[in-house]
């Protein structure tokens, strides 16, 4: 029997219904296979804001740091938008990422062929499309000091700080370089080297790092290309590695080629001595929230990444990914992703569907 402890942070707004559907999901997998799963649930986010005053609460961190994965589904809401900055929910995630060294963010982007035409691009540039971002989680603009606003002559200045050192680079670029060798053997390292200082010194790095990886092809493109490139060709593109805030762009760009920011999982990791965090690419979705309207795939798929790269268990893996795959091929839509003539499904029916489609295909991954 594999013992796993896996702490749930359900967050807000849609979070806490796409989590239900990943707690069914993980009572199938112990029905039908050798798990027993320990989950442990704890407030972050708006709802540790209101019980706590902070986003994320010293308990439930350490309580992350004690577990085999960190599950994640989503935070935010506008009633905390007037709050200090380092108040809000978005904060928590920062050191939820910093206090488990989560440097490097793996968001693939999963297209499923009867989804082609919910997609806004046209079906023949996006067949075959197969690509992940690994996207820098712990620096750049988004933690780089000195940040803030301040007044200057009279008026009000807002700055951040992009910077990355040697090292920081160095780890993500391998990161990049060993998926892309289990992969398509290509790696486009994104920057805007021709304007910025930090993105030579990222360009420069990458470069050393690929003389070990000689059987991966590295090319590099500014963001700005990389952004209309992504959306003219998907298909040329394997391994895309970027720094935070590109990263972070690119991916929901990314997302739009699945048709819906819904259907998009990611893992976050670090160098393995602490645990990894399985979370959507998607946010709290207030506008949809409490009406069974969410998309609960991309938990779904989170889940799946979690058994793939935390328990090293891919059949568990394929047989999500299957079993998503065939609920789609049945016609069965959320509203994110309906097409006339398919059949409409909220986010408990779309959870049961992929939960008695696991069951009815596990005995062939046994
Ligand atoms: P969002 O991802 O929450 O929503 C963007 C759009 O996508 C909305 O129209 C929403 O209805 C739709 N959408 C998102 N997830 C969906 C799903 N599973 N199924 C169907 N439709 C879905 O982004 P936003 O509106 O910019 O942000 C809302 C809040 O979420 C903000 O407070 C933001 O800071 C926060 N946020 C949190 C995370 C996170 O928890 N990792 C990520 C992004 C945004």
């Amino acid at each position: 029997m594999k013992l796993k402890k896996i702490t749930l942070l359900s967050g807000d707004g849609i979070g806490p219904e796409v989590s239900k559907e990943g707690e069914k999901l993980l009572t199938v997998i112990e029905t039908q296979f050798d798990y027993k799963f320990e989950i442990i649930k704890k407030d972050f986010g708006g709802v540790a804001i209101d019980k706590y005053g902070i986003p994320l609460p010293e308990d439930t961190l350490n309580n992350c740091k004690k577990s085999d994965a960190v599950l994640l589904a989503a935070i935010g809401g506008t009633k905390y938008d007037n709050l200090p900055r380092e108040k809000r929910p978005e904060s928590g995630l920062l050191g939820l990422r910093s206090g488990l060294n989560a440097f490097s963010n793996l968001r693939p982007v999963m297209l499923f062929d009867p989804l082609l035409d919910s997609s806004t691009l046209k079906k023949e540039v996006l067949q075959g499309t197969d690509l992940i971002v690994i996207r820098e989680l712990t620096g750049g603009l988004y933690f780089g000091k000195p940040k803030g606003i301040e007044t200057r002559n009279g008026e009000k200045v807002g700055f951040n700080t992009m910077i990355y050192s040697e090292s920081e680079i160095k780890r993500i670029a391998k990161v990049a370089f060993e998926i892309a060798r289990k992969r398509k053997k290509k790696v486009t390292s994104v920057d805007k080297a021709n304007v910025l200082d930090v993105s030579q010194l990222w360009r420069d790095v990458v470069i050393e790092v690929s003389k070990d990886y000689k059987d991966v092809n590295l090319e590099h493109l500014y963001i700005d290309n990389a952004a209309m490139q992504l959306i003219k060709n998907p298909k040329q593109f394997d391994v895309i590695l970027a720094e935070n805030l590109f990263g972070d762009i690119l991916s929901d760009e990314g997302a739009m080629l699945t048709g819906s920011i819904g259907m998009l999982p990611s893992a976050s990791m670090g160098d393995g001595s602490l645990p990894s965090i399985y979370e959507p690419v998607h946010g709290s979705a207030p506008d949809i929230a409490g009406k069974n309207l969410a998309n609960p795939i991309a938990m779904i798929l989170s889940i799946a990444m979690m058994f793939k790269y935390s328990f090293n268990d891919e059949r568990i893996y394929d047989l999500i990914l299957k079993s998503v795959k065939t609920i789609l091929n049945e016609g069965y839509r959320t509203k994110d992703i309906y097409q006339d003539g398919c059949k409409s499904a909220g986010t408990i029916e779309m959870g049961d569907l992929i939960c008695n489609k696991i069951a009815a295909l596990s005995n062939q991954y046994v």
